[in-house]
């Protein structure tokens, strides 16, 4: 195995990250948002060719054994599927069901309501692979130890053993799918091994990484037994892109602990690429006359009390708990709240075959159940809870209606509710963030920013988000839809592909 990365062996991208705080460049009035040069050009010359471990889209069979298809749900697909909508390309990733072929998924496409972005290609998985590559390496090991919440990883054996050997798959489906010119674009923790085995396969292109979850500190990373291989592999990427400053700087401090080795036969390079959202889209349909009149009777069910919203996939790095927490605590704390606000909260269900993932579900059911026999009345349900999916058009009605949202993950690479929060709601909602999520950082002073794991400061921002003017509001709602008006996800897209462009 070659070793790469030795002490100043990677070069770090330059200025690419949106804001003006220290290493972030805010947007510039007027600034030019495209066409973005010769340097993507190049790119456009061959396809793009995007890997991620899931589709965007999930096959499942009804009772009558034909296939349904479904969105996937996650801020990976809500960014990437509009950029794929407006370029073109090729997407590889496991269509939701053990043993989907192309075959299978294009006759499901056919005569659905679901279109696809691009062309798709689907990685097949056997149960075995889901039990150990995706719930086991990926998600019993990686996804907990990269948040920082080390407590829940389960790591077994066969678990990397099978995660080396479904990379590598990927990496095979990759190679067949590419021609000489393509440009490879791969997709988070689950993914890490790819471009080693890529180049093990004698692929030349250049391939580019983005990691959507944060990074570990070097040192928790560098006592865990697979960081080297890690690190390593990590290495055969071109451009390896994070959502802050703070993950990069992490992963270059990991890289320069690990101490010498041999010059690895290309240069690495890193950047900062905070992702966003498709603002033009969120912003233009919550503003469509459907989603206004569904805004307004969802508006209707919470009476003059002010309207919460709590959006959340079901895992326990967003901090759901301590969301439900901190407001009953503010219930127990501030009578002028009691009767006056409503939690509407929606978890997603993700990764419910996880036993970690059922624990939280449990929790937060009782919580709920706790609170709203506590104040409850006939006329009044504090917490209003949603275990499901909404639609994109109910979504936006909802983001739209309301006076506040409390996004409260314990860690968190982006979150993009957050953002799409100030994107859809149009005027004087209040966003009191995490100051965990990546979000906090690129958002800056628009959001009340609390400590999840502190309940009293969670009480506290429920308290200021229901007594801000509405100037205020205004003012700070003004501000996030300027900067991601100009950051959007078709400029992350780009930038990441003009930085991908420059590399060798
Ligand atoms: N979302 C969805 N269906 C729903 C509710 C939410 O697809 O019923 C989307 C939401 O629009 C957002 C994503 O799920 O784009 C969640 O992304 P986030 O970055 O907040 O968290 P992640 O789930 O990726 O950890």
């Amino acid at each position: 195995m070659p070793k790469v990365f030795p002490s100043g062996s990677i070069a770090e991208v330059p200025g690419r990250a949106p804001g003006d705080r220290p290493g972030y460049r805010w947007p510039r009035r007027g600034a030019p948002l495209g066409p973005f040069g010769p340097e993507e050009e190049r790119v456009d010359r061959g396809r793009l060719v995007v890997a991620s471990n899931r589709l965007p889209l999930a096959l499942d069979r009804d009772a009558k054994g034909q296939w349904q298809v479904t969105p996937a749900a996650g801020g990976l697909v809500t960014a990437l599927q509009p950029a794929m909508r407006r370029r073109g390309g090729v997407w590889l990733g496991w269509a939701g069901a053990p043993g989907v072929t192309a075959t299978d998924l294009r006759q499901a496409l056919e005569g659905c309501s679901t279109s696809s972005p691009c062309d798709l290609e689907p990685v097949k998985m056997s149960e075995e692979d889901l039990d150990l590559y995706y719930r086991g390496f990926s998600n019993e090991v990686l996804w907990p130890f990269f948040h920082g919440l080390e407590d829940h990883c389960r790591p077994s054996s066969g678990y990397l053993d099978r995660y080396r050997v479904v990379n590598r798959r990927f990496a095979k489906m990759i190679a067949s799918t590419s021609g000489t010119e393509d440009f490879i674009w791969v997709h988070d923790y689950h993914l890490l091994l790819v471009a080693r085995e890529l180049r093990a396969l004698g692929i030349r292109n250049r391939i580019a990484f983005f990691l959507h979850t944060p990074f570990p500190t070097p040192e928790r990373l560098l006592r865990a037994p697979w960081h080297r291989e890690i690190l390593e592999a990590l290495g055969h990427f071109d451009l390896i892109g994070f959502q802050s400053p703070d993950d990069q700087e992490k992963f270059r401090t990991a890289i320069d602990r690990l101490g010498p080795g041999k010059a690895p036969n290309r240069g690495s390079r890193t950047g900062v690429f905070p992702i966003s959202i498709d603002f033009e889209a969120f912003d233009s349909t919550a503003r469509s006359r459907s989603v206004a009149a569904r805004a307004e009777s969802v508006r209707s069910v919470a009476g003059s009390a002010a309207l919460i919203l709590g959006v959340d996939r079901l895992d326990y790095t967003k901090g759901l708990p301590h969301k439900l927490r901190g407001f009953r605590r503010a219930l127990r704390e501030h009578p002028e709240l009691r009767r006056n606000i409503v939690l509407e909260q929606l978890v997603v269900p993700s990764r419910d075959t996880i036993g970690a993932y059922q624990d939280t579900k449990a929790e937060i059911e009782a919580l709920v159940e706790a609170i709203n026999e506590e104040w409850g009345s006939a006329d009044w349900l504090p917490v209003r809870y949603h275990y499901g999916r909404w639609s994109r058009r109910e979504l936006l009605a909802r983001y739209r209606a309301a006076d506040i949202a409390l996004v409260t993950p314990l860690n968190d690479g982006m979150n993009l509710v957050a953002k799409e929060y100030c994107a859809a709601n149009g005027g004087e909602g209040v966003l009191i963030l995490s100051c965990h999520a990546g979000a906090a950082v690129e958002l800056g002073d628009v959001p009340l920013l609390v400590d999840p794991t502190n309940e009293q400061a969670v009480s506290r921002a429920i308290l200021a988000a229901f007594r801000m003017p509405y100037g205020e509001r205004f003012k700070r709602m003004a501000a996030a839809r300027e900067m991601l008006r100009a950051w959007d996800v078709h400029r992350w897209v780009a930038e990441f592909l003009e930085e991908g462009a420059r590399t060798r």
